[in-house]
């Protein structure tokens, strides 16, 4: 006899094993029902185990709501595969491929009920019922006159169903149950008009040919590496028509759905005429919008998914292509359990299933670009621009000198930005202003110099720590005292720097009186649709210049901008990660991209303390290829990915010993055993040593295995028994280990 582990429906997420009555194919992924105390309840098959159940009797589950599994053998595939890679529990993997919304019964799908008409009724019948019963006749002829001969039983009004039973018994019509989309974008959504292919230049016909390739016969991953602008999109689109021609299914990954709007819009506009076929996962989904569409897609009516990171889960039936949009986005890795990484699952589940990817971006991570240098991956590259312009112009201004010509007072606007601001303005051009977020504040920078406090071991920056005043390395663990003055220029005023959006534009509304300004940030798009309305505005060009922070970067295209500059583009290098640079050079590349992007020719300025740092300098010259070749080969010197896999273990806790004393206990029993190929980092404070009254240490480690480094760390976990009140959290391929 086999057993089912089952998650019962409802907020608690309990799970309990039930016995499975012969007869009854339970597979995981199916719903069914089963007994809870002394009630029926529902619930989701986590996994089934053969063989006799434990030593008590387990009670039986009643049934099988839906013989078809909510997930397709592949994901659950994909799932084990998760749950081994990351170390974490098959349970939390189900979870997530179920969306707790898609698991409920109570979203299930509303129905309606249908009068259908096979045949048309004959003239005796209609004649018949005419004299003997008036109301059957009135039925009838009324589904009669309609085009398709149906017509919803709540549109023939009340009171017309013991006639309509009547008619059913007589085999004149008969009665359906159909399934009503709440469709998500019913309401207040704006038309979309039906693009048409465009014709490709060499260089995107060449990049589809290959995509058709694997599509035809699945072959290893395609990365295209295109440069902003050069028509990415347009390859994605007419890949995903050709997979749908073929009768298959495509799933378009994008770091996140409110931040791409115009990609999402895109792929709507092309496929306008099998608008039924697409399904657009939003998170804003309402728990009812949600089931309806992750049905729709397991049912293969929906034969288009695109969605954020959670999608890679969507149970498209027939799969041919995935596309990654921005593969190098970190938003892809999720930093809840389970902490998957989206484009490597993706990349997973098309060798699985198997199917096509490609992985596309203008600034691959360097993790997919040395999977081509491998041969892992397939390189395909789109090197001009697809409209035939230039890429945009780029000038660094070196802002100590600036801070030294206004006589040290510190400034964010250099003349030359400011001067090119004026010169839009008055040419009725448009602005984009970018203010660089990450890692604000939290590294030491002097004002004068630029100086950063590096560590000696690691080649990241320090971070400060305000509690007990100290710089700390958060690969290593070095420490060190805080400079009263800068070590390199020996000014005092050496600060935690940094000033936000709205600062930004209060001081330009002075200095730029007739121009008209919006933010973007977090703060100010807060309000639903604000993010929509504001870019719709600027294309309008009801705003001169648009001030944002990383909200920005992603996909934005607008004919009309000439000019982009970036305030303070080294503010991201300080951060204690050594994937630093690299997303600063992506950022500012991508930025960068944003400029030029109509028939007017685009001008990009760079504000920076650090003009000379390679992140720069190589995404002043648009070279990806520069910038990858001398990244490598610091990866490459201090083992990081994508010579290693990089992991953290964090303990968190309300008590700050416990949870520092549990990082020490368990590095102490990380060490025993040591796999030669692991080197393990000391016990640290994590960057954010206390977050929602937590405080946190942590630990890094890197191994060349990823299974040789999870096995050893999932051991040491399960040997441990942790103290109350304290939380260990393995984050495998960390993006982020604040
Ligand atoms: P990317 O996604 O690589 O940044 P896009 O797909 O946004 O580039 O393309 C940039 C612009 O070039 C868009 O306006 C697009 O419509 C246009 N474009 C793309 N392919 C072609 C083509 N083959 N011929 C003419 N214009 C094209
Ligand atoms: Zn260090």
């Amino acid at each position: 006899m086999a057993t089912a582990r089952v998650l019962i429906d409802g907020p608690s997420e309990l799970v309990f094993d039930y016995a499975i009555p012969a007869g009854l194919n339970v597979q995981a992924g199916c719903r069914v029902r089963i007994p809870l105390r002394r009630k029926s309840s529902t619930g989701t098959v986590l996994s089934v185990e053969e063989g006799p159940p434990g030593d008590f009797a387990l009670r039986e589950l009643e049934s099988l709501i839906d013989p078809l599994p909510l997930v397709t053998p592949v994901l659950l595939k994909t799932g084990r595969w998760i749950a081994n890679y990351y170390g974490c529990s098959l349970e939390s993997v189900v979870r997530s491929l179920i969306p707790e919304s898609v698991r409920s019964e109570e979203n299930s799908a509303k129905t309606r009920r249908i009068a259908v008409l096979d045949t048309e009724p004959s003239a005796e019948v209609l004649e018949k019922l005419s004299k003997k019963a008036p109301r059957q006749h009135v039925i009838l002829t009324l589904i009669a006159s309609t085009p398709d001969k149906r017509l919803a039983v709540s549109d023939l009004g009340e009171g017309s169903s013991p006639s309509l039973k009547a008619l059913e018994k007589q085999g004149l019509l008969r009665i359906e149950i159909e399934d009503v989309r709440r469709d998500p974008e019913a309401d207040g959504v704006e038309e979309v008009l039906e693009s048409q292919p465009l014709t490709l230049n060499p260089e995107q016909a060449a990049a589809l040919e290959v995509v058709v390739a694997s599509i035809h016969n699945p072959q290893s991953p395609i990365l295209l590496l295109g440069v902003t602008g050069s028509g990415k999109t347009e390859v994605y689109l007419q890949a995903a028509q050709h997979a749908l021609d073929l009768g298959k299914t495509v799933l378009v990954l994008v770091p996140e759905i409110s931040l791409t709007p115009q990609t999402v819009r895109r792929f709507k506009a092309r496929f306008a005429s099998m608008q039924e076929q697409v399904a657009v996962l939003h998170s804003h989904l309402s728990q009812g919008e949600r089931f309806d569409e992750w049905h729709r897609i397991r049912n293969g009516i929906a034969r288009i998914v695109i969605g954020a990171r959670s999608a890679v889960f969507a149970p498209l039936p027939d799969l041919g292509l995935i596309l990654v949009d921005e593969e190098h986005e970190t938003s892809y890795k999720q930093e809840n359990p389970p902490r998957y990484q989206g484009r490597d699952v993706a990349v997973l589940r098309a060798a699985f299933e198997p199917c096509a990817i490609v992985l596309g971006s203008a600034t691959p991570s360097l993790e997919s670009w040395h999977n081509t240098q491998t041969g892992k991956y397939q390189l395909v590259r789109l090197d001009q621009r697809a409209d035939g312009q230039s890429m945009p112009l780029v000038r660094v201004v070196d802002m100590k000198l600036e801070s030294a010509k206004h006589k040290g007072n510190t400034t964010f606007l250099s003349d030359k930005l400011r001067t090119a601001l004026e010169q839009r303005l008055e040419k009725g051009e448009q602005s984009i202003l970018f203010l660089n977020r990450r890692g604000f504040a939290r590294s030491l920078q002097c004002p004068k110099c630029g100086h950063v406090c590096q560590c000696p071991h690691c080649a990241v920056s320090l971070t400060y720590h305000r509690t007990d005043d100290r710089l700390v390395c958060h690969v290593c663990g070095h420490q060190a005292v805080v400079p009263r003055k800068c070590p390199e220029c020996k000014d005092p005023a050496i600060i935690l720097q940094g000033y936000g959006t709205q600062k930004v534009e209060e001081v330009l509304a002075k200095v730029l009186p007739t121009a008209k300004f919006a933010r973007i940030d977090a703060d100010a798009m807060r309000r639903k649709n604000a993010l929509r309305d504001t870019l719709n505005a600027f294309k309008a060009h009801k705003i001169d210049i648009l001030i944002g922070t990383q909200m920005i970067a992603k996909g934005l295209h607008f004919p009309n901008v000439t000019l982009v500059g970036i305030l303070n583009a080294d503010v991201g290098l300080h951060v204690p990660d050594f994937r630093a640079g690299e997303h600063t050079f992506q950022l500012l590349t991508q930025v960068a991209g944003r400029a030029g992007r109509g028939d007017l020719e685009g001008e990009v300025i760079i504000q920076t303390f650090t003009p000379h740092s390679p992140s720069v300098q190589y995404a002043r010259k648009h070279d990806f290829d520069g910038f990858s070749e001398q990244e490598l080969e610091f990866r490459r010197m201090l083992k990081f990915p994508p010579y290693s896999h990089f992991a953290v273990l964090t303990a968190r806790s309300t008590h700050e010993r416990r949870a520092e004393f549990t990082t020490q206990t368990l590095h102490l029993r990380l060490k025993e055993n040591l796999p030669e190929s692991i080197s393990l980092g000391d016990p640290v404070p994590s960057p954010l040593v206390r977050s929602h009254g937590q405080f946190r240490f942590q630990i890094t480690l890197r191994a060349p295995s990823a299974r040789v480094l999870t096995r050893h760390v999932q051991g040491v976990l399960e040997r441990t028994s942790l103290p109350e009140d304290v939380t260990v959290v393995f984050d495998m391929d960390a993006q982020n280990f604040s």
